[in-house]
Order: C-alpha cells, then sequence, then structure tokens
C-alpha cells in the first residue's frame, strides 16, 4: 500500500518555468563538478577523445521532501552504527563462524576470507584501520493508516567498502539549494533554501582520510607519504572522486594517487624491513612515495578481479602497512548476512554495552531472516517459496542489480542447489511514501512516482590489538563522526536504486516537519 504524507509535490511549471529551470540546473551542475563521464553507450570514444565530455550526473528536478525528523533520526545513530561495525571488523574471532559457513556456499566470501586468513597467518603490521562508512535507509510506514502515523527510517544495508557519491552529495545539495535561492522554483512552492541543508560529505570523508594519513606518520628513509586510492579502470563517476583528492591536496596538503589493482605489481613494492607499501609514480622516474592509506573505490565485487594476479594484488595491499579504508575484514562485516546475524536477539547488544545506544540502532532494522538450516531459517525459507511477494532476496554482493524480489524468488530458489540457500538473506520490503518528482539523465527527463534512499556517512579510524590480540576485539577509537549523507531517487516501478547501476539519480533533501 502506498501512503500519501508529504503535501501536494512537485510544484507545476509552465513550459517556460521549465526551460528556465532546466537551463540553470544544467549549467550549474556542469560548471560546478556534479559530473560523470557519459557510458559508452551514449558516446563513443571518438566524440570523446581523450576523455574530454562529461555530462551531469543524474539528478532530479527537484529537490525530494524528506521528514526531518527521520532526517535527524537517520543522522543521529551514524556514530554508533559507525562503532558497531568498527567492533565487529575488530572481532575476527567473532565472524570466523559466519565467514567459515559462508564460504563454503559464496566463492567471492571464500576467496576474501582466505585473503584475511593469509595475512593473519604472517601477523598483521598495522593496528590501525579507516572506515568510511555508509549506512542506507528508506522512510517505511511503521502503521500504514495515514498521515497521521509519522514514517520511520528503516536500513536498507550498511556499506564498508567503496561508499560512493558523497561528493556529488555535497555538490547536489549546494545545486538545488542555489536553484531556490535564484528563484528556478516557483516562489509560492514549499522549496526554500533555509530547508535545503547542505551535505558536508565532501569534506568530512575527505577528513577521515586525512586524520587516517596523518596517524600513519613519517615515511621511512625519508620518503614521503600519500593516499593510495584503488580505482576500476574506466570508472565514470570520475569526478566523485576527484573531488576528494583535490580537498585531500588543497584542504590537508595531501597528495593521492589513483591505480587500479592491475597496476599494483607494475608500480608498487614492500619494503623488505617494515612492509611499507612503496609506490613509484610511472610519471616521475626515480621517485618513490610511502603510502599512508589505500582507499578501495574498487574491489567489492568479483567482477573486480579478473584473475589470480588480481587477488594477489589485493593480498599484497592487505600484507603491507599501509592503513587499509577498508581491510578485507572490515570489507567482509559489510556482508548483508552479518546484517541478518547483528539484527538477531541480543547480537548488537553485544557489541554496543549502552542499552539506550544498542535499542536506538535496533530501532533502524527492517525484518531479516537466515536461509538458512536453523529454525528461523526453516520459517523463513516456508516464507520465501510461499509468501514471496513482501520480500527481496538477497545474495552476498555489492554494487546493485544483485537483488531477486517478491514472485521471481520462488522459481530464483529452485533454480539453485538448495545447499546454496544459505548464502542469501531475506529481508521484508520496506513500504516508502508515495512521492513524485522528475529524474534527469543525459539530457532525458522521466517524471512520475519515485522513492528516496538516504544514505548517512560515517567516518571512523580505529586501533586493533597488536600480535595475539588482533581480532579479539578493537582497542581504541580514534576518531569517530557522522559526516553527512545523500539522497538517491529512483523511479517507483524499479525494484533497484543504484545510480552508477543506471536506475536511480542523485537528490537533496528538502526537509518538511
Ligand atoms: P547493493 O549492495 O546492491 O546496493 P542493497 O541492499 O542496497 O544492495 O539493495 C539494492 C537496492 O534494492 C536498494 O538500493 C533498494 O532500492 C532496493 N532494496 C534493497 N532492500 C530493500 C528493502 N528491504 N525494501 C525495499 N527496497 C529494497
Ligand atoms: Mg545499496
Amino acid at each position: 500500500m502506498v501512503v500519501e504524507i508529504f503535501p501536494p509535490y512537485p510544484p507545476e511549471l509552465s513550459q517556460t518555468q521549465l526551460s528556465y529551470l532546466l537551463q540553470a540546473l544544467t549549467d550549474y551542475s556542469l560548471s560546478h563538478g556534479l559530473t560523470v563521464r557519459p557510458a559508452e553507450s551514449f558516446i563513443s570514444e571518438k566524440l570523446s577523445p581523450n576523455g574530454a565530455l562529461a555530462t551531469h550526473a543524474p539528478i532530479t528536478l527537484f529537490p525530494s521532501p524528506f521528514p526531518r525528523s527521520c532526517w535527524e533520526a537517520g543522522r543521529a545513530v551514524q556514530k554508533d552504527y559507525n562503532e558497531l561495525y568498527a567492533r565487529v571488523a575488530g572481532n575476527a574471532e567473532w565472524l570466523k563462524k559466519t565467514m567459515v559457513e559462508l564460504s563454503k556456499v559464496d566463492d567471492f566470501t571464500a576467496r576474501l576470507y582466505k585473503v584475511h586468513l593469509d595475512v593473519k597467518a604472517e601477523g598483521f603490521v598495522q593496528p590501525l584501520s579507516l572506515g568510511l562508512f555508509r549506512s542506507d535507509y528508506m522512510l517505511h510506514m511503521a502503521a500504514p493508516e495515514g498521515p497521521k502515523t509519522p514514517p520511520v527510517v528503516h536500513q536498507v544495508e550498511f556499506n564498508t567498502i567503496a561508499s560512493s557519491f558523497g561528493a556529488l552529495s555535497t555538490r547536489v545539495s549546494e545545486l538545488h539549494r542555489h536553484l531556490a535561492k535564484m528563484g528556478a522554483y516557483p516562489p509560492d512552492s514549499i522549496i526554500k533554501p533555509e530547508n535545503i541543508p547542505v551535505s558536508p560529505a565532501l569534506q568530512g570523508l575527505a577528513k577521515g582520510l586525512s586524520v587516517a594519513h596523518k596517524a600513519y606518520g613519517n615515511g621511512g628513509d625519508g620518503r614521503s607519504t600519500a593516499i593510495l586510492m584503488i580505482i576500476q579502470p574506466g570508472e565514470k563517476n570520475v569526478f566523485d572522486q576527484r573531488w576528494l583528492e583535490y580537498e585531500l591536496l588543497e584542504k590537508h596538503s595531501v597528495q593521492t594517487y589513483r591505480i587500479s589493482l592491475a597496476d599494483v605489481p607494475k608500480l608498487t613494492d614492500l619494503a623488505s624491513s617494515t612492509q611499507a607499501l612503496i609506490y613509484s609514480p610511472p610519471h616521475a622516474p626515480n621517485t618513490q612515495i610511502e603510502i599512508s592509506t589505500v582507499y578501495f573505490r574498487a574491489g567489492y565485487g568479483p567482477g573486480d578481479y579478473s584473475g589470480e594476479d588480481d587477488w594477489a594484488a589485493r593480498t599484497t595491499l592487505e600484507r603491507s602497512k599501509a592503513i587499509k579504508c577498508p581491510s578485507v575484514i572490515t570489507q567482509l562485516a559489510g556482508a548483508k548476512k552479518i546484517q541478518q546475524v547483528l539484527a538477531m536477539d541480543g547480537i548488537v547488544e553485544g557489541f554496543l554495552a549502552d542499552k539506550g545506544v544498542s535499542s536506538q540502532v535496533r530501532g533502524t532494522f527492517a525484518a531479516i531472516h537466515p536461509l538458512d538450516k536453523s529454525p528461523a531459517g526453516i520459517a523463513a525459507r516456508k516464507l520465501a517459496l510461499e509468501k514471496p511477494d513482501t520480500y527481496v532476496l538477497k545474495p552476498q554482493r555489492e554494487g546493485g542489480g544483485n537483488n531477486i524480489y517478491r514472485g521471481d524468488i520462488p522459481g530464483f530458489l529452485k533454480s539453485i542447489p538448495e545447499s546454496h540457500w544459505s548464502g542469501y538473506i531475506l529481508m521484508e520490503l520496506i513500504e516508502p511514501p508515495s512521492l513524485e518528482n522528475t529524474i534527469i539523465r543525459n539530457g532525458g527527463l522521466m517524471s512520475g512516482g519515485v522513492v528516496g534512499e538516504l544514505g548517512v556517512y560515517g567516518a571512523i579510524l580505529w586501533k586493533d590489538g597488536e600480535g595475539e590480540e588482533r581480532g579479539k576485539g578493537l582497542k581504541e577509537i580514534v576518531m569517530n563522526e557522522e559526516v553527512g549523507w545523500l539522497l538517491r531517487t529512483k523511479g517507483r516501478e524499479s525494484d533497484e536504486g543504484g545510480v552508477a547501476a543506471g536506475f536511480g539519480s542523485v537528490d537533496a533533501v528538502l526537509l518538511v516537519d
């Protein structure tokens, strides 16, 4: 059931008003780097030699109304979520049981876990870990009885690797605020600049990286230090990443280099005595840079590993003295299976000692069930096969386009060996209120019913135990902040919402009381 809680929206525009708004939106976006590289299917290499052309990111024409209380609620729990996932990642002993089970049914998890175990056997040399996390929520009508029941936020998933669109979230909120200020929206509409807060994610994520960089300390043998970003070859969302580099260099005087996993063996080495990660920039012969922090914007899915060399590269990085954002175990802590285990009775409470804190975090959970052979798993198997209409089935994958919805679930489950079902989780579909907006992608407009997903960013730097104490719980939290938010908006008819995957758009919140 779709419930209406927002005032009539968006405002109606005359053709002249629409042209004025579109021109202003397009020009502002292009001149302020709210941009992506166009897909090859849209523009050929011949028309964009050397990547010369950019287009604005998929964006909404209007900021989307979002209840202020829900925006505040999502932000309020972020530091607790940061701590929760840092504590989970710091406790490899607790993760072991789930990872061993998952490894039996999911090759990618098995491969990642093996990297962790291989490096663990040698001994980790870096006690610090950096998390740049994003917790994603949808508005949920707790009791869908009409406008009197305020919505709450329910968590879709928690991302511990390559949480993207931070910089573009800053730029898109600046865009919508600017359009409101310049009078591009009808003056009698509810769109007022003071209700469009600017997301500080660009600055906050860069600060997280710079804090890690400084905590690393000086390079050995007089080497200068820098951050290494691991990127996908041909990345289209490159400006979202570049903004972080610019912020790091201009505000924090920290240099960043970008390489793919395939470049790791060619361009890096481990110093034999310290395991410092030494990077040799190809454009500057005879220069050796010591890497303080490896920031992964790739490596989250099987498609990022084209063969054994890429797995060897990931292992080299994990083995190095550089601070990892994230470490392999932190990436694994972000598995959907872990989200489901955390939702079981008493688990979050075991990680977050303060009862008030753990109950606030738990208050954002949607119902998630295992599909293993536990009593809860057997009950959920029955739901999945017989009453799938209010559920989504999720494998242990990131990046969008992997889930199975509603009526497709039984057929899908029957198409795979039953022994593999435990690699999936069954999650209740969140029911967001109705809303309309227009999404602009590659210059084309799509108007109609939309669904928003609020992502809240967090930055946390923590210290794990050393030697025998590693993996038995984190030792110290050095920095922990909530650093901004992102609204992603997709067409209501689309189940998936990934912006980069081609389903959604970036949006700003228009706070409503
Ligand atoms: P991924 O790691 O691929 O991003 P997600 O868990 O975020 O996986 O799911 C992808 C998309 O599917 C989400 O952005 C959201 O649009 C939709 N989705 C996921 N879980 C739910 C849910 N419980 N209710 C409604 N939609 C969901
Ligand atoms: Mg997601």
